[in-house]
């Protein structure tokens, strides 16, 4: 299942401040549809209701590679390993997004990638063995 949020995005070209939905989280095995999304970068299109501006936000969101045991959380902004490993630290808190992760947590490989073309490469992997 798809986790979304609401959140407060301010448009580029006429600066108007709306309220969007975004993806914070997304299960490979139920989404499929928003692999290619994932896959260019465009997960989290948001478009303004005033200029109708289409912008792509950086967000960050977590990926639940089901049936693999793996999820990874992923952020474009992460930039240094001591950025990373904090969010490692705080793996606990992410996981406890969903309590079936909670449940499998202890087999469950967690990753952080910031790095878009390390990403793909998951997904595509993960499509040719599961779709
Ligand atoms: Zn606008």
């Amino acid at each position: 299942m798809t986790g979304t949020s609401t959140t407060e995005v301010t448009c580029v070209k006429c600066k108007r401040v709306y309220e969007t939905e975004v993806i914070d989280h997304i299960d490979l095995s139920e989404d499929r549809e928003l692999i290619r999304k994932i896959k260019s970068g465009k997960a989290n299109r948001v478009q303004c209701p005033k200029c109708k501006k289409v912008m792509y936000l950086d967000r960050s969101f977590v990926i639940n590679f089901e049936p693999q045991n793996l999820i990874v959380l992923f952020d474009p902004h992460l930039k240094n390993k001591a950025d990373i490993d904090n969010i490692m630290r705080s793996y606990e808190s992410i996981i406890s997004f969903n309590e079936i992760f909670v449940e499998v947590g202890a087999e469950t490989e967690f990753k952080v990638i910031s790095d878009l073309k390390k990403l793909k490469s998951l997904i595509t992997n993960y499509a040719k063995l599961y779709m």
